[in-house]
């Protein structure tokens, strides 16, 4: 129980004015050193504005994210200023988050460098470094975005991160742009970096398929609300929450090429107005008249598993 510790408290998301979304509530959540936790839900379930938060992109109107018992960022007027390097995070568009103007090496060296991780000296070396280490071959450092395919410039967004030495990655649908076969490819690539230098995770995807394979424990979401946890082996042979239970149906009847979570009957409420008592009700085949009016608890199962259904709780 020593050492890393993530602790998401009661974190608030906030929308463009005049509605104010809830977009994460009530949530805690603590990720232990070295391990990968996949974290799963439709899109729209507050996945990424938690994984923004967690990575310190983006602050929370209340609850902190902390990062070995620090916040990873803090709120300064109206920018939002990390404290940490040590957290860093890879964003589902490589196109968007590389800027077209820069060469290969500024990408990649320019945030080592600014927060003193490197000196000039040592900057060529570095860059190589983090491109080698990301799989990319550093005689392409001199180039621009522009030059490389989809999957190069993942990995070229991968070898920023790692410029910055990091110990955790926050990885936000990092393989959703990707082919099937170069998802394999840069899911293998995070597998072999965290084997290499000890990383722990927060892998963030809609693809219950793609957590699948790297995920020591796999937290899903619904409409801003942790619906259940528990170690992979266990939700993938034992889902608890109807929910967990709809997505792995549907994983299994989807074809490998179009695993989507769009099979579960009924659409995703609004973030706006979100249904009462148990978020799930409207699409739950279960739903019990209770679950209209009254919030399931999140409670253990059992070690290390748990869930938030009032089934089973009489
Ligand atoms: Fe379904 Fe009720 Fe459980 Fe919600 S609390 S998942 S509606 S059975
Ligand atoms: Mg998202």
């Amino acid at each position: 129980a020593a050492t890393l510790t993530q602790r998401l408290l009661g974190m608030l998301g906030h929308a463009k004015p005049p509605a104010t979304v809830q977009a994460v509530s009530n949530l805690s959540v603590e990720i232990r050193a070295g391990e990968v936790l996949g974290l799963v839900g439709e899109s729209g379930c507050g996945k990424s504005t938690l994984a923004r938060m967690v990575a310190g992109v983006h602050a929370a109107s209340s609850g902190t994210a902390l990062y070995r018992g620090q916040p990873v960022a803090v709120q300064q007027g109206a920018r939002v200023v990390k404290t940490t390097t040590k957290v860093q995070m890879i964003f589902q568009d490589p196109y968007a988050s590389l800027n077209p103007r820069h060469r290969i090496d500024r990408i990649v060296g320019e945030g080592p460098f600014t927060h003193g991780l490197v000196d000039k000296a040592n900057l060529d070396d570095h860059v190589s470094r983090a491109m080698q280490r990301a799989g990319i071959d550093p005689a392409y450092r001199f180039r621009y975005p522009h030059q490389f395919s989809g999957g190069q410039r993942q990995r070229i967004g991968i070898a920023r991160a790692l410029g910055m030495q990091p110990e955790f990655l926050v990885c936000d649908e990092a393989v959703a742009a990707l082919d099937v076969s170069l998802q394999a490819q840069v899911l293998n690539l995070f597998m072999q970096l965290r084997a290499d230098h000890n990383l722990t995770y927060l892998f963030v995807s809609h693809d219950l398929g793609v957590v699948k394979h790297i995920s020591d424990r796999v937290a899903v979401m619904y409409l801003g609300r942790l619906v259940e946890l528990a170690p992979a082996a266990e939700i993938f042979t034992r889902p608890n929450h109807p929910y967990t239970q709809a997505l792995l149906a549907n994983m299994l009847t989807l074809n490998l090429r179009r695993r989507r979570f769009s099979a579960i009957k009924g659409e995703i409420p609004s973030p706006l107005n979100p249904p009462v008592g148990c978020h799930f009700h409207p699409r739950c085949p279960h739903a019990m008249e209770r679950c209209m009016r009254e919030v399931p608890v999140f409670r253990e199962l059992a070690p290390g598993h748990s869930s938030a259904c009032h089934l089973g709780d009489d």
